[in-house]
């Protein structure tokens, strides 16, 4: 006999451990490289490719990548996000194909 279970959510779910899953599931798939530079050897930051501002759910896993804490930094104090969106899916899609990598299996990780 098979036990049926009900997939629920505890009543008050802690998002702030989802987002940190997350946020190490993508430096993991990446692993823990810089998309832009490829280093590893540098602190690196999650950053939204597309910024929120945009409406683009910010779960969504293709639009975060890894980068190091220098171009963050010139990224949002320097430049600004929406300057950098062409360059970074670029970055994201040679980082993965250096890697032979998919982006659908960070999509469907879990
Ligand atoms: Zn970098
Ligand atoms: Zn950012």
């Amino acid at each position: 006999m098979r036990r049926r279970s009900k997939v629920l959510l505890p009543a008050e779910t802690d998002w702030r451990q989802i987002l940190k899953d997350e946020r190490d599931l993508i430096l993991k798939f990446y692993d823990y490289r810089c998309v832009d530079c490829l280093r590893q050897d540098v602190t690196l930051h999650v950053h939204e490719i597309k910024p929120r501002s945009t409406g683009k759910d910010s779960a969504d896993r293709a639009n975060r990548v890894p980068i190091c804490s220098e171009l963050h930094e010139r990224i949002h104090q320097v430049d600004s996000p929406r300057a950098w969106v062409g360059r970074l899916v670029q970055a994201r899609d040679r980082a993965l194909y250096v890697m032979g990598k998919k982006l659908k299996d960070l999509i469907h990780a879990f």
